[in-house]
């Protein structure tokens, strides 16, 4: 109640919520209640958590950011609201603002209005999980979950100062997480500590029979290794992440973490990821050729918006999506179009893949000699409302850090460095396949 309270209080300027609905809320809460009283809950149970409104959950309005979506209610729960709600007993407090269908970097692209960063009511959240870092930046929730197709986990939680994890690629499923695009898209924790993201993602992974890509492994408890001291950590840092293009701020921040570290017991290595230029433009074939394919699906026909007025079938499905999509997911649709189109497939988007494959193999290279990858997690501090929503090349920019993660499928984190004019700055750690556990003792101990 003291967080709904809040929401209540405070939503109407930040944004950060879409949908709030107490009456479910309590319902959970004295669900919790009891367990917690009968002795059958756990570490989570009764523990408040905003969701990111890409993931389905029963019975809740899923708009995935756009009017597409605005009075669809899921009809199922996404597998991570099912794990969250039932095993863990965590109780939703609501869905969060994002980036209309999670395409964006600044929450701006939203139907439903941007998210204001609390930090700064003048500048941008982040995105595209936008709403569930102010949520927690300005404590309407104590944690979140988000989603990173090329840095929407970890970018926002730079810009809001918080931890958070995209998982290896498969460990979360993404069975009912509205896709954008699927080779990419992994869903994850943010919240104020990586011990609270380690608990968080036990909730979170484990395998799914309902997503081809799910990976079927042993359950892994991820706070096992938090406390281990980080006395001979090699702690990779790749030249081209320490290159120009960073604000001075945000690189003395970073700066000062690589000492802390080295005070802590690591030891630093120069790496290289020479085809790291690349990714901003790889990933941006990639994603809009994805998310074409995983936009056509909404035609007006089975769920979501129809155009009120039209003649024929073709007429329907041109209007309902004209209507229905904003402008920057219908650049998208276009983009994926024209390069999965004949006759330039061979030219961007197999292009496009061949770099995708260098560059995950520059991340293996590099990982030969480093345990853990630092850099900054975002090029700036949060900008201003406004700033880059005009010109997508230099929004699409702020990515450069992150998405040759989400292209190689490693696991990454954000966690909070510094403030560089009186704005927080991320720092990035990149971990190896499956490196979760050490990537969140590398964070816990700097913590
Ligand atoms: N900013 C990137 C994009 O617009 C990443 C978004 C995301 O991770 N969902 O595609």
């Amino acid at each position: 109640a003291l967080f709904l309270d809040r929401i209540a209080r405070l939503n109407p300027e930040i944004n950060a919520f879409i949908t709030v609905d107490r009456e479910k809320t309590l319902a959970m809460a004295a669900a919790a209640d009891q367990r917690l009283a009968a002795g059958t809950g756990g570490a989570l149970t009764g523990i408040p958590i905003a969701q990111k409104d890409i993931f389905c959950a029963e019975g809740w309005t899923t708009t995935c950011g756009s009017k597409m979506l605005a009075n669809f209610v899921a009809p199922y729960d996404a597998t991570v609201i099912a794990k969250m709600h039932g095993e863990a007993g965590l109780v939703s407090l609501g869905k969060t603002n994002m980036d209309e269908f999670a395409m964006g970097s600044s929450n701006e692209s939203s139907h439903f209005g941007p998210v204001k960063n609390p930090w700064d009511r003048a500048r941008v959240p982040g995105g595209s999980s936008g709403g569930s870092a102010a949520a927690i930046a300005a404590r309407l929730a104590p944690a979140a979950t988000g989603t990173d197709t090329g840095g929407s986990i970890r970018q926002p939680a730079a810009l809001c100062n918080l931890t958070g994890l995209k998982p290896t690629y498969g460990v979360v499923s993404r069975y009912g997480m509205i896709a954008y695009a699927s080779s990419l898209d992994q869903g994850g924790p943010m919240a104020g500590s990586a011990e609270d993201c380690a608990l968080l993602l036990n909730a979170m992974a484990g395998f799914d029979s309902r997503d081809s890509t799910s990976l079927d492994r042993p359950a892994e408890d991820y706070t096992r290794d938090l406390e281990q001291p980080l006395a001979g950590l090699r702690i990779g840092l790749p030249k081209e992440f320490f290159a120009a293009g960073c604000d001075a701020g945000v690189m003395a921040a970073v700066q000062e973490a690589i000492r802390e570290y080295e005070r802590l017991g690591a030891t630093v290595v120069d790496v290289s990821l020479p085809n790291s230029h690349l990714s901003v433009p790889a990933y941006y074939v990639i994603a809009p050729a994805e998310a074409s394919s995983n936009l056509s699906r909404f035609d007006g026909v089975r769920y979501g918006y129809r155009a009120p007025d039209y003649g024929s079938l073709d007429d329907m499905y041109a209007k309902t999506r004209a209507q229905g999509f904003g402008g920057e997911v219908k650049r998208r649709i276009l983009i994926g179009t024209y390069v999965l189109s004949h006759g330039y497939y061979d030219a961007y988007y197999l292009q496009a893949q061949r770099i995708r494959r260098l560059i995950a193999d520059d991340f293996t290279a590099a990982f030969a000699s480093c345990d853990v990858i630092l850099g900054p997690t975002s090029p700036s501090t949060a900008f201003r409302l406004g700033e880059k929503s005009t010109d997508p090349v230099q929004m699409y920019l702020s990515d450069i850090y992150t998405v040759a993660v989400n292209l190689a499928g490693l696991p990454g984190m954000s966690i909070p460095c510094g403030f560089a004019d009186g704005l927080p700055v991320g720092l990035q750690l990149i971990g190896n396949y499956f490196g979760e556990a050490r990537l969140l003792n590398v964070a816990h101990r700097f913590q």
